[in-house]
């Protein structure tokens, strides 16, 4: 069998983000609208720092105008809540994203819960969760899920009747990922640390998405021929001082001898992530403002 096609997520989301550029000229033009993110950082874990600094870079590069708070891990739950409650009421801020995970001591779901939904650009408020689930329109929907499902739709436009396979069950990608392949047609299963004979129920799929965790743990021998394969996982791999390696959840190099498309890592779906949460935010700055959201 021919080796698996790359699914370029650094290609797709650079196409997004031009599209998204010229819609936000457009809307600067010809609406005065020039939609705000801001972007809530909790203490100084490494990895969120870069994914801050990379969100709020890319803002910036496609005209969206960028509000980064930066508080300290020691932070009172009560004062994170003040913040959140005035960008909930500042008219420049359509979007607000709170880097996740917090600090131990916050609680995190009453922190989730603060954000107006309507600027909830992770869709991570039960609000937009409830939405997606029931299948009503208007829920802002996860940008991690929304990213994959553009890149499994890239090779694949249709996907009704076909096999899914979600392996994870977290609320911020597992679970809208398994309602976003439903709301496609596609006969769901839900997979995770309990599930007996995780390789036979891998092997059924058409369409495989793996967001656990656990470096390389979905081998060639568990993916079915043909199959879509979407690696979420973001595992980084100590190299001794030199710069970590970043394997994903599935084995690679395996996997691209069964598959017939398959993202890499990096490379994949951590690009789209980022596009979707700036789609997101145009978005919420649209409804914000009654205007025609972007149809892309
Ligand atoms: P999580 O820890 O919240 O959830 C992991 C899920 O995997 C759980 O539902 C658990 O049941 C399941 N699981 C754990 N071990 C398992 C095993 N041995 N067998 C089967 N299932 C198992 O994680 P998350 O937030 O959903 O993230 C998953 C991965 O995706 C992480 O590596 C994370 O860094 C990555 N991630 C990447 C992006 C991106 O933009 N690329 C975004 C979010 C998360």
């Amino acid at each position: 069998m021919a080796e698996a096609a790359l699914l370029d997520g650094k290609a797709l989301a650079t196409k997004l983000r031009t599209a998204l550029a010229s819609e936000l000229a457009r809307l600067r033009r010809e609406a005065r609208l020039a939609p705000g993110l801001a972007v809530v950082l909790v203490g100084d874990d490494p990895a969120s720092q870069i994914y801050v600094r990379t969100k709020t870079r890319q803002c910036e590069e496609v005209g969206i105008k960028s509000f980064a708070h930066r508080l300290p891990a020691d932070v009172r739950q009560e004062d994170l809540l003040t913040l959140i409650r005035g960008l909930n009421r500042d008219p420049r801020v359509h979007g607000i994203l709170v880097q996740l995970p917090l600090p131990a001591a916050i609680d995190e779901a009453e922190v989730l819960a603060a954000v107006d939904p309507d600027k909830d650009v992770d869709g991570f408020h039960v609000v937009n969760a409830g939405r997606l689930f029931a299948g009503i329109s208007g829920a802002l929907v996860p940008c991690t899920p929304q990213g994959c499902l553009r890149l499994i739709k890239s090779r694949v436009p249709k996907l009704a009747g076909l096999k899914a396979l979600v392996l994870g069950r977290s609320n911020i990608v597992g679970k809208p990922m398994a309602m976003l392949l439903l709301a496609e047609h596609c006969t769901v299963t839900m997979a995770h640390s309990h599930t007996f004979d995780l390789p036979g129920e891998c092997r059924a799929a058409d369409i495989l998405v793996a967001a656990v965790g656990r470096p390389e743990l979905v081998r060639g021998d568990w993916i079915k021929p043909g199959a879509i394969v979407i690696d979420v996982g973001i595992n980084r791999l100590d190299n001794g001082g030199e710069k970590a390696k970043l394997l994903g959840d599935v084995a690679f190099e395996e996997a691209r001898r069964v598959a017939s498309a398959i993202t890499p890592v990096p490379g994949g779906v951590g690009p789209m992530t980022v596009a979707c949460l700036l789609r997101n935010t145009v978005i919420a700055a649209c409804r914000a403002n009654d205007l025609e959201e972007p149809a892309f």
